[in-house]
């Protein structure tokens, strides 16, 4: 039996907020480890533009190459159409042994969003949530939330932690403009975006 946490994204790069929810989560909820799950076609990106899948799953891999616990999964980026996160979640639970338990780590902002998501009810028969709070993100929409789900509310739990006011979105709009972002993100993701030119030009 592994208790497994899983951070879905579309990692347009990975960064320091997302590594710190995930190194929270794994402590306070005492997980084996974390699978960081870059997403092919997020449903809720839809007419967006993203970098390609290889960038984002190769910085996911440097960011998280030094941590003995963290890796990466490509399981949505080979699976063709959009990635719904109930796929994602009934295959990976395939896979682990009886009785094994996955914890899939939101922030404030995507947990506010679930009931948009594809089967949720579903979903949160398979698997717990943790919602971390994430700066200029409020988690006062949550009991909103949990009113709706009724005893599967049981499923979600918040969780405060010590956040980083990081978004990717902030980070290509730095890179664009020519401003550092160091320490928002580790160092060989930081050197992997100048070096193979990612985000200098216009979305
Ligand atoms: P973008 O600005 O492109 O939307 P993002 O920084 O929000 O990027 P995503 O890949 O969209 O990153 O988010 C993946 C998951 O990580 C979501 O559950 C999101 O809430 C969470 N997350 C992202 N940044 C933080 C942060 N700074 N603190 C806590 N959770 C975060
Ligand atoms: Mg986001």
């Amino acid at each position: 039996m592994i208790r497994l946490g899983i951070m879905g994204g579309t990692f347009d790069p990975i960064h320091n907020g997302h590594l710190l929810a995930a190194e929270e989560v794994r402590i306070g909820f005492g997980l084996d480890s974390v699978l960081f799950i870059p997403s092919s076609h997020p449903p809720h990106k839809q007419g967006k533009k993203i970098s390609d899948g290889f960038h984002r799953y190769t910085m996911a891999v440097l960011a998280t190459v030094d941590h003995p616990q963290f890796s990466v999964s490509t399981v949505e980026l080979d699976r063709p159409g959009l990635s719904y996160s109930v796929d994602t979640v009934s295959t990976l639970k395939d896979g682990l042994p009886e009785g094994s338990e996955i914890l899939f780590i939101t922030g404030a902002d995507a947990i506010a969003q679930i009931l948009s998501w594809k089967d949720a009810e579903k979903l949160l028969s398979l698997c717990d949530f943790v919602a971390v709070t994430r700066p200029g993100y409020s988690m006062s929409g949550i009991d909103r939330v949990k009113e709706h789900l009724g005893s599967l509310a049981a499923r979600v739990h918040v969780f405060p932690i010590t956040g980083f006011a990081i978004s990717s979105s902030d980070i290509r709009e730095r890179v664009k403009t020519g401003r550092p972002i160091r320490y928002l993100v580790p160092a060989a993701v930081e050197e992997y975006i100048h070096k193979m030119g990612l985000y200098t030009q216009s979305e």
